[in-house]
C-alpha cells in the first residue's frame, strides 16, 4: 500500500493540515483516516480496489477519505468541485463508482444521481457511524489506488488509473528531487482532482510529514499573508497564479512591495509546471521574488518526468531532466517518452487506448513535443496534437511564436493555434489579449525581424481573455474557433 501512512507516523504531534483556520495533527489524521476506512467496510472486509467517487471540500476532510478509502482497500476517484451535474455524471459513471461521498454541501447536488446509480452515498458529518470494528485488509502495492481525469485539455477527459505502486514511485522522487522535509509547510491552491495538487502538494507534503494548508478560495492577500508572516516555505502553483500573484503585486505601495520581496526571499522552493511558463512571467518573478522559478514537466498519466535541478541552473523555457527513477527519451519526432514505475497502470476501462499510448518496447507516448538543448536539458515545443502547426511542410512550435508575440509591448497574453488551410495545410494565427492599442502592420512587421515569415501569424483576433479549463490551461480548440 502507499506509504504516506508509515512515513507520516514519526510525527504524530506534528501539524499535518490546517484548514478553515483549524489544525490536525498526523495522529488526528491517522486516527480520522482508519474510522472512516471501518465506516468503508461496514458492507465488505475489502473494497478490494472498489471506485469510490469523493466530492469533499479540500482540506482535512478531503484528506481523511482519501486516506480512508485507501485503507480500505478501495480506488479513490476525486471529483471536481466546479463541475455541473452532467460532468459529475460522466465521471461517476466512467469510474463505476459504487460509493460516493459528499461534504454536506453537495449532498442535494448528488443524492439523486446516487440513488439511481444505486450507489451508496456517505455524508460527511451526517451518516458517518461505522457498525463495526474490523481488521484491516492488506492492500498490495499493485492494485489501483486512484483514478484521476486528465484535464481535458484535448479532448474528453479520460480515467488514469494509478498503482499504489506508481504513487510510492510518483512522491517518493520528488521528496528527493525538491529536498521535501518535516521541517517544510506548504499550502495547497490547486484543485484536488488533478495531479499538481493532489501528489505534488498535498501527498508529497504529508508524506514528508511537512504541514500543509488549505486555501480553497484563490486569494492573492491570503498568499501574501501567509508568506509574510513565513507560515509557509514552499510554493506550488500553475503559471496563470503566477500572472495573478504579479499583478497583485505591481498594484501594492512601494514599501508593501519592499517588505513582501524580503518576505518571498525567505522561501525554500517556489515551482512552476502544469502549462508552459512564460519567459516573461518567470523574468517578473525574479524580481519580484528573488526566486527563479524552477519549472518541471509531467502529466496525469506519469506523474512529474523531468524537472530543473533543485541546486544548479534552472534555465527559463525548459523543463529540465529525468527525475529519480524516471527514464526519458526523444522519439525520431520528437515526441516525449517515457518509463518507469512512476508510469500509470492504464486509461480505465479503454484498453485501446492504452494499448495506443505504448511503444512496442513499453515506453508511454506523451504526445508532447521536446528538443534537447546544447546542456541535455528538455524545451517543451507543445502538444503534437495542438501546439504543433504543420503549415507548407513545416513543423512549428506554437509556444515558441507566443513567447515572441509575449514581448510586444501592446501585447498582455496570446495563444497560438493552426488553422485549417486547403493551400497551407494549417495557417498560423494568433488570439491576443492586449494591454494597449495594437497596430497590425506595426506588429507584423515587427514579427519579421524577430522570425522567419512562414512562423508569422497570418491572423490576429482580439480577445478580452483567453478560454481556460479549471487548471489555467488555454483550451486551444475554442482558440480556433474564436477566431474563425
Ligand atoms: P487531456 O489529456 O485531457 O487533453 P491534459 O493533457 O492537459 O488534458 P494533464 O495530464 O493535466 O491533462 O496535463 C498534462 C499536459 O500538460 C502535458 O502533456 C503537457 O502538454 C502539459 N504540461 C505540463 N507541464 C508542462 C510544462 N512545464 N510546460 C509545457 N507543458 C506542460
Ligand atoms: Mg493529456
Amino acid at each position: 500500500m502507499i506509504q504516506i501512512f508509515q512515513k507520516s507516523l514519526p510525527y504524530a504531534d506534528k501539524t499535518a493540515i490546517i484548514s478553515e483556520g483549524q489544525a490536525y495533527s498526523f495522529a488526528k489524521l491517522h486516527q480520522a483516516s482508519a474510522n472512516f476506512a471501518q465506516l468503508l467496510l461496514d458492507e465488505s472486509a475489502d473494497l478490494a480496489e472498489g471506485r469510490v467517487a469523493f466530492m469533499v471540500n479540500p482540506g482535512f476532510d478531503y484528506v481523511r477519505v482519501q486516506w480512508g478509502i485507501w485503507q480500505a482497500g478501495g480506488i479513490v476517484v476525486p471529483l471536481c468541485l466546479s463541475y455541473p451535474l452532467p460532468s459529475l455524471r460522466y465521471t461517476i459513471e466512467n469510474s463505476g463508482a459504487s460509493v460516493i461521498v459528499v461534504s454536506p454541501e453537495f449532498e442535494g447536488m448528488l443524492s439523486d444521481l446516487a440513488n439511481e446509480l444505486n450507489c451508496r452515498f456517505i455524508v460527511l458529518g451526517k451518516n458517518e457511524t461505522a457498525k463495526h470494528s474490523k481488521k484491516l485488509p492488506e492492500v498490495n502495492d499493485a492494485r489501483g489506488a486512484m483514478i484521476l481525469y486528465t484535464s481535458g485539455t484535448t479532448n474528453l477527459p479520460k480515467g488514469v488509473v494509478s498503482t499504489h505502486a506508481n504513487l510510492n514511485a510518483q512522491i517518493s522522487s520528488l521528496i528527493e528531487a525538491w529536498k521535501w522535509t518535516s521541517n517544510d509547510a506548504t499550502v495547497c491552491v490547486l484543485p484536488l482532482h488533478h495531479v499538481h495538487g493532489v501528489v505534488n502538494v498535498v501527498s508529497c507534503a504529508l508524506w514528508a510529514g511537512a504541514s500543509c494548508t488549505f486555501m480553497p478560495n484563490f486569494s492573492e492577500k491570503e498568499i501574501f499573508g501567509l508568506i509574510e508572516n513565513q507560515k509557509i516555505n514552499v510554493f506550488m502553483a500553475v503559471p496563470t497564479i503566477y500572472f495573478k500573484l504579479i499583478t497583485y503585486w505591481e498594484g501594492l505601495a512601494k514599501d508593501q512591495q519592499q517588505e513582501l520581496t524580503n518576505a518571498l526571499a525567505k522561501l525554500r522552493l517556489m515551482i512552476s509546471g502544469s502549462a508552459a511558463l512564460p519567459v516573461s512571467v518567470m523574468e517578473r518573478w525574479k524580481t519580484i521574488s528573488t526566486h527563479l522559478l524552477l519549472e518541471r514537466y509531467g502529466m496525469t498519466e506519469i506523474g512529474m518526468a523531468l524537472s530543473n535541478p533543485y541546486d544548479g541552473p534552472r534555465v527559463a523555457g525548459h523543463v529540465g531532466y529525468p527525475l529519480p527513477g524516471v527514464s526519458a527519451r526523444l522519439s525520431e519526432e520528437g515526441e516525449i517518452q517515457i518509463k518507469g514505475k512512476t508510469v500509470f497502470k492504464e486509461y480505465w476501462n479503454k484498453p485501446e487506448s492504452t494499448a495506443e499510448s505504448f511503444t512496442e518496447d513499453g515506453w508511454f507516448k506523451t504526445g508532447d513535443i521536446a528538443a534537447i538543448d546544447e546542456i541535455g536539458g528538455y524545451r517543451i515545443l507543445g502538444r503534437n496534437s495542438v501546439d504543433i502547426i504543420k503549415s507548407g511542410g513545416y513543423k512549428i512550435s506554437a509556444l515558441e511564436i507566443e513567447e515572441v508575440l509575449r514581448q510586444y509591448p501592446g501585447i498582455a497574453d496570446c495563444s497560438v493555434v493552426g488553422l485549417p488551410n486547403d493551400e497551407w495545410g494549417e495557417l498560423v494565427a494568433a488570439a491576443i489579449v492586449i494591454k494597449a492599442e495594437v497596430d497590425q502592420k506595426a506588429l507584423n512587421a515587427w514579427m519579421r525581424e524577430q522570425m522567419p515569415a512562414y512562423k508569422t501569424p497570418r491572423k490576429y483576433t482580439v480577445l478580452p481573455e483567453l478560454p481556460r479549463n479549471a487548471m489555467g490551461k488555454v483550451t486551444k480548440k475554442d482558440v480556433v474557433n474564436l477566431i474563425q
